[in-house]
């Protein structure tokens, strides 16, 4: 049942991955009663590693669970790019602590069952409570109401939806479905009892390194994750996919992995070799829909649901994380009085929300082809701009230290690339929360 007349919101959440429980936790801290409903019988933890940058651990800090996340998390120095055949630096971008010098947070690396199980057991500490095994089938996304695979009805305030990429609560508002991106990622983690079995693998698993081995059609991401209890690592290949839209997250075939390793140095080869299985998740997002709300204000996408981006600014995540902050603010009871004012509510948070998401989608867009160029002149100006990135910041240390990354540029929210000054704190260093209560405060003026 709706809550009436009250400030606190009756709030049906659905899916319980980093959205939903993002998304709950906020609210419910906000004052607002939320129940998830995940169609699973647990939390959902496939997946490996996650990047987490300063936009997004900034979130985490605001919501005080920064103690939790520090036991978990690694926090590399900086990613190290590396040629994908001999294993030479190419340059190095900078991490921690300079993150939070910059941004004033750090970046975190995260497994992502570690994620899911911190946001759920905060979410549950706070009051909300999460419904497994139940699907939501159907939506009235004017009414607020949901109709759940047992045939259950339920009316609340407000449905937040967050079922991911494939959303089917997303048809309830609108046509716009997945689209899949030339691109596949094989992902798979490596426990540290194999890393440290070979001097070569063992070396990578310091918890302040991150790698990145770039070669023609094929990058290799890896790092140590869990307080480094396992090793992440990831192939990219740029190719047309050869799998139905919808699916993602396959067992795949480590002699396809093999295939695309053969000019690989030796400890990318070692670290798969030691891979037992792996899944393929064919790249997809969700094009720019028309709104994230209905008219009536009583339903609202979040995460991927509403805009699935390409993982390629490693900010997918940090989106989910975002929108639950922004939506807690539209809805703090100390400036919303109720459920007349959803309508309008929710629409600022459309409003507020999609240009930036849509912004951080041409950055990732951007990004997506420079890890696997082909041998030749492009390649060449690539390895050659991040040398020259690379001494730039070294030097500016060298000489000014902490201050060389405290020259606080101003963020540009129309930079084109994420790698410049500008570009990097419009994303990075950006304050979800007190963004949003600024454009609260314009709506109510
Ligand atoms: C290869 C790859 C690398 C990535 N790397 C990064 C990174 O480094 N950093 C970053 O920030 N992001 C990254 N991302 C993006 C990030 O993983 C996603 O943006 C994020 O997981 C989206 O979370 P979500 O909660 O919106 O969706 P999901 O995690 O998909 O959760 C949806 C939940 O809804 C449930 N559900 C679905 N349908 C129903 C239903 N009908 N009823 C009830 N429950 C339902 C599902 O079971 C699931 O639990 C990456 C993504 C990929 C593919």
């Amino acid at each position: 049942m709706g809550s009436g007349d009250s400030v606190c919101l009756d709030v049906k959440v659905i899916g319980a991955g980093i959205a939903g429980l993002a998304c709950a936790l906020a609210l419910q801290r906000k004052g607002h009663t939320v129940t998830i409903y995940e169609k699973g019988p647990e939390l959902y933890e496939d997946g490996a590693g996650l990047q987490l940058c300063p936009n997004a651990t900034r979130i985490i800090h605001q919501w005080g669970l920064q103690d939790d996340f520090v036991k978990v998390v690694n926090q590399p120095k900086v990613m190290t790019v590396r040629r994908y055949s001999d294993n030479d630096t190419i340059g190095e971008i900078p991490h921690n602590p300079m993150s939070e010098w910059e941004y004033g947070y750090p970046h975190w690396q995260i497994y992502r069952p570690d994620l899911q199980n911190l946001l759920a057991a905060a979410a549950s500490k706070a009051g909300v409570v999460t419904m497994f095994g139940h699907a939501v089938l159907s939506i009235d996304a004017e009414k607020g109401s949901m109709s759940l695979d047992d045939e259950t009805e339920l009316t609340s305030d407000l449905i937040v939806a967050a079922d991911g990429i494939g959303s089917r609560a997303r048809s309830a508002i609108s046509p716009v479905t997945a689209k899949s991106y030339n691109e596949s990622c094989f992902r798979a983690v490596v426990p540290k009892a194999k890393m440290l079995q070979d001097p070569e693998t063992a070396r990578l698993m310091a918890g302040d390194l991150s790698m990145v081995w770039v070669g023609p059609g094929a990058a290799v991401l890896g790092y140590a994750l869990a307080g480094g209890e396992l090793y992440n690592i990831l192939l990219s290949i740029p190719r047309s996919s050869d799998t139905e839209v919808g699916r993602w997250n396959q067992p795949a075939d480590l002699a396809e992995v093999q295939s695309h390793l053969t000019d690989f140095c030796t400890p990318v080869k070692k670290v798969w070799g030691l891979v037992d299985s792996c899944a393929k998740w064919e790249l997809g997002d969700v094009p720019k829909i028309d709104s994230y709300v209905s008219r009536s204000g009583k339903f609202v996408l979040a995460g991927d649901s509403a805009h699935a981006i390409v993982p390629h600014a490693g900010q997918g995540g940090a989106m989910a994380l975002e929108d639950a902050a922004a939506l807690a603010e539209f809805l703090d009871p100390s400036t919303f009085s109720g459920p007349a004012e959803l309508p309008g509510r929710m629409q600022a948070y459309h409003d507020f929300r999609q240009p930036r998401v849509e912004h951080i989608r041409r950055m990732a867009y951007g990004n997506a082809k420079t890890f696997t160029l082909p041998n030749g002149p492009e390649q060449q100006q690539r390895d050659k701009m991040w040398a020259g990135m690379t001494a730039k910041w070294k030097a500016a240390y060298e000489q000014m230290g902490e201050d060389a990354f405290k020259t606080r540029v101003v963020a540009d929210p129309h930079a084109a690339d994420i790698r410049s000054p500008k570009g990097r704190a419009y994303v990075q260093g950006y304050d979800t929360a007190a963004e949003a209560r600024k454009a609260v405060a314009s709506i109510a003026l």
